[in-house]
Order: structure tokens, then sequence, then C-alpha cells
């Protein structure tokens, strides 16, 4: 409907002023030709000299023509309104309202009000009346809505005045459809109000800006940045806001399109520096390419990262230290451990050989209790003995380490089991073994872990015919070593205390052994960079695991 929607009110009420004016100069030629026919004056020409040397009656009858094909082909809905009915309304008056000519040729007196919204009548009818009446003071432009005969809403800017027509006062009025031009503008303030909406809600400072000169900007930004935004608009913000040293940084982000997040310095107005976080996006402002930045300040988390990595600094730094301090008190362990044992060794021998040579020489000699306390020295002695090579054994693990070699562990495991051919035998044990991998490590300590476990499988056998299973599986970068046997087991609450030097589970009585195996086992398996652990079920069996890291080449 409406014909053109492209031009601006500024053209359109251009376009109106214009007809208005070429109106009043063909009501004053008219006037003119009236009073005057008798004597042509070629000075008195009409408003606009559109004649070319015609007479007056050529003149009058082509500016009528003129004057009709004008108001019938605007654009704008021209209408003229007398005693409340429409002497003249041209197509675009029509087609806005959306009757016919015909139709509002045939209005009643002032009928034209049912196309007026209810709200807007009061006002329109009065100025109507002024200007048909032939008041001087009236109001020529306003803006007001209509509705259409299919009841739609449109949105009317409309300009009128009052002109003489048959010598009577009319109402003139231009009018053009302002409905799209209003939706544009609503949706723009809309727009708008979401974006002062939402950059005021927002934590962050926005600004939207070209190439560096600052379009706008939150509230958050200016006070971020301790400006007054009269400082920064339509100037070189970014230039202003950013640390000297890191301008050429800024200039080649921007010229590069970044878009972050990236981190930056401001800069206060008062010269004080803090970190910044930018992030970027290219959006179209008013028709142009340009860049909206949201920028946080990032103080507060910069120096909780500074907190953190110090905290962190201070916590290597202890754990450091108490590394090196362990190390030094576990090494001055084993070094009391090793000479205690190995010191202790000589005294003991002779207090053993001694009592022993006491039990031989004096028994059934004195009297029972001499012979009972005699027993005992005997005993006592022996077990310090043999506790005092356990313990000499436990710490040589440490002491006597030679370098790691290449091991093929189905080659010590043979000479394992030859070594306890006659235990193995004896106890009727079937061993199933599984091919075994070859690793970096101590070919004797090795070995020792070996014997070890299996002794224990032998020691600790249940009544059933011992079955031993021992295998080795690569899981991630380790091999994880086992054996499997199903003796009398271990309860779950021993798991740990049974890897604890002289630790047994059992009365000294019932089996050999001083608690020292296991804890030669752990120490081994540590010094190989592995673990070692256990699963048993009591009455079931038990299955020892070991780890040794697999060869770097495999
Ligand atoms: P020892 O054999 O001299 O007692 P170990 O350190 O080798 O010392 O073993 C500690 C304890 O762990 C043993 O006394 C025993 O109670 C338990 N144990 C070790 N191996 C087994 C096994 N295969 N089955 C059941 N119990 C075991």
């Amino acid at each position: 409907m409406m014909k053109d929607v492209s031009k601006t009110k500024k053209q359109l009420l251009e376009e109106l002023t214009g007809l208005k004016e070429r109106i009043a100069g063909l009501e004053e030629s008219l006037k003119k030709y009236k009073n005057d026919k008798s004597t042509p004056n070629q000075s008195e020409k009409p408003f606009y000299d559109i004649t070319g040397g015609k007479n007056r009656e050529e003149v009058l009858g082509e500016s009528e023509e003129m004057f009709r094909v004008l108001m019938e082909n605007s654009l704008v809905g021209i209408h003229i309104i007398q005693d409340g009915v429409f002497r003249y309304v041209n197509q675009a008056t029509a087609d806005i309202c959306g009757f016919s000519i015909e139709e509002i040729k045939k209005w009643r007196p002032n009928e034209f009000a049912k196309v007026i919204h209810p709200d807007d009548l009061p006002l329109i009818m009065q100025q109507a009346n002024k200007k048909q009446t032939g008041e001087k003071e009236f109001i020529a432009n306003y803006g007001w809505r209509l509705i259409t005969k299919s009841g739609d809403l449109k949105w009317i800017e409309s300009y009128s005045t009052t002109i003489l027509f048959g010598g009577d006062p009319a109402d003139f009025v231009m009018m053009i459809d302002i409905t799209n031009r209003k939706k544009v503008e609503e949706a723009l303030r809309e727009s708008e109000e979401r974006f002062r909406n939402l950059s005021a809600a927002a934590f962050e400072a926005i600004v939207i800006h070209e190439r560096g000169i600052l379009i706008r900007a939150n509230d958050q930004y200016f006070k971020m940045f301790g400006y007054e935004p009269e400082e920064l608009m339509g100037k070189q913000a970014v230039i202003l806001t950013v640390a000297p040293e890191i301008i050429e940084f800024m200039k080649k982000e921007i010229a590069a399109g970044a878009l972050g997040p990236y981190e930056s310095i401001g800069l206060k107005k008062d010269g004080t520096k803090f970190p910044i976080e930018i992030r970027v996006r290219e959006i179209k402002y008013e028709g142009r390419k340009v860049r909206a930045a949201a920028i946080m300040d990032i103080t507060e988390r910069k120096e909780a990262e500074k907190a953190l990595q110090e905290y962190r600094d201070h916590l290597e730094d202890l754990v450091r230290e108490r590394t090196t301090e362990l190390a030094r008190s576990n090494a001055d362990l084993e070094q009391f451990a090793y000479v205690a044992s190995h010191d202790l060794q000589e005294p003991l021998r002779m207090v053993a050989s001694f009592t022993q040579l006491l039990a031989k020489r004096y028994r059934g000699k004195l009297d029972a209790d001499a012979d009972e306390f005699i027993a005992f020295a005997v005993d006592g002695a022996n077990r310090m003995q043999r506790l005092i090579n356990d313990l000499l054994a436990y710490s040589r693990v440490t002491t006597r380490k030679s370098p790691f070699l290449l091991i093929e562990c189905d080659k010590v495991l043979d000479s394992v089991i030859n070594n306890l051919k006659l235990a193995i035998d004896e106890s009727g044990a079937i061993i199933a073994r599984d091919p075994l991998p070859a690793v970096m490590g101590d070919p004797l300590q090795v070995g020792q872990i070996f014997q070890n476990l299996i002794t224990n499988a032998i020691k600790f056998r249940s009544d059933e015919p011992l079955k031993i299973h021992i295998s080795a599986d690569l899981k991630n970068t380790e091999w994880v070593f086992s054996f499997r046997d199903n003796g009398i087991g271990i309860d779950s609450d021993q798991y740990e205390r049974i890897f604890v030097i002289f630790q047994r589970l059992l009365d000294k009585k019932e089996t050999p052994g001083t608690g020292i195996g296991l804890a030669i086992c752990k120490k081994i398996v540590e010094n190989h960079g592995g673990r070692i652990w256990v699963e048993s079920r009591p009455g079931e069996g038990s299955v020892f695991y070991f780890t040794i890291p697999q060869l770097k080449e495999e």
C-alpha cells in the first residue's frame, strides 16, 4: 500500500511544503484571474510561472491540469475536508485508509472519524474543525494512529492547513504512512534499550570502537578507567586506556582483528595500571563494521594466581626439604642397622658358642634349674643370632647393591627352584609357571624375591596338596609378577603388616622364620622401582604381586 517507503521524513516534508506552496500559488493566480479578467498584467504572473507566454485561460487550464495530475499521482495522501466531508481525496489517501475513493466521497459529515484511533480522535477533530472554520491558530503537523477498513493500525504523520476551497475555508490534509518507519524505530529503540540494559547489568566494561575511536561504552567502562564519558567519547580511547608499553601490541591486535581473549594492561586516568582481559566481537553498528570489546579487570584473579604460584613453590621447596631430610635419616638408619648387626655378630658369636659349651659340659652336673637356665640362654643366643643375621641381610639390600643388569627372569627362577629342590620335593608342591620376561635389575636380589615367595608358599601351606602358580603380565609400562598358592591365606587386616620387618602372624614355634622375608622383598622391589602387595582369602590361598618396570626398548 505504501508506494514509497524509502523516502525519509525530511524528503516527504519538503515535498509536502512544495505542494502547499504550489497550491498557494495556484490559488493566488486564480484570484488574480477572477479579479482582473480584462487587463492582463505581465508582471502579475502566477506564483510559479509555467505559462511559457501563453494566455490566461490556457495558463489556468494547464495549471489546474497540473495540479490535478500532481495530487492524483502524489505518493502522499492528499484530501480536502469541508463541512466534515471529503471534497477531494486522492488515491494515496484511499490506499492508506483501505477504502476506495468512491466510498470515501460518500462518507457523511465527520464519518471519517471512524478511521481515527479513539485516543487521537479529540485532537484531530478539534484541529480539523479549526481549519475548516478558517481559524488562524492551529497545529499543522502531528502524528496519529489510523484504523483501516480491515481494522489494521497504521501510524500516520500528517501536515494540514487551511485553504480556500470554492471560496470557503477547508482543511487541506497531506499524510504519509509511517508505520514501517515506526516499526524500525521501535525495533531500534528496543535494541538500544537492550544494549543499555545488558551493558549496565554487565559486570565487565563494554565498549564499541571503530579503529580505536570510542563510539559507545557502558558506565562500567568509565568507572573502570576513571574518566568522564565526554573525556573519551569520539577519541582514541583505546590508546588512552592502555599502559604505554603495551600500546604497540594493542595497535597490532586491533589491526590484526584479534578477538581474544587476551590479556593486556589497563591505564586509569590517574596513572594506575592494572591487568585486564579483553574479548572482542566484530559487530555492525549503524551500518558500519565496528568492534565491540568486553574488558574485565583481572587484578583479583592475577593476585590469586600469584598467591597460588607462591604457595605451590613453597610447597615444592618444603617437599624437597623433607625428601632430602628423609633420605638422610633413612641412610643413617640403614647405616646404623648395618653397623649394629655387623658389629654385634662377633660378641654374639662368643655368647652363643660359650653358652653352647656350658650346656655341653655341665648338662646334668648341676641342678635341674641350672640345666633349664642354660637351655634358655642357648635358645636366646641362637635366636638373637638369627635376628642379627636377618637384619644384616635386610640392610644389605641397600648397602650391597650391584649395578642393574639385563636379567632373564626364567633363568633366575630355574636356579631358585633348583636351590629349593629339597623343600619342594618334601612338601610335594606342584609348581606351574608361565614364561617370565627379561627385566633390568640385580639378579641376586630378584632371585631372593622369588625364593622368599616360594619358601613362604611352602611354609604356609594348608592340608591340601600345594599348588604354586608363577606368572607375569604386562600392564601399561610395568610387568606384574604374581605368585599364587592355595595355602592357609591371610586376613585382609594383615595385608600391610606382613611386609613390616620382623612381623609374623603365626606363633614362632609352628614355622621357622623371623618375619624378615617379605620386608626384604618389599625393599628389593622398591629398589627396582616397583610395588608389592598381597591379595588373599584365609583358607583358600594367597597371591603375592609385585611390579618391575618394563624394559625401555620393549
Ligand atoms: P616369615 O616367613 O619369616 O614369617 P615373612 O616376612 O616372609 O616372614 O612373612 C611374614 C608373615 O606373612 C608370615 O609370618 C606369614 O604369617 C605371612 N605369610 C607370608 N607368606 C605367606 C603365604 N604364602 N601364605 C600365608 N601367609 C603368608
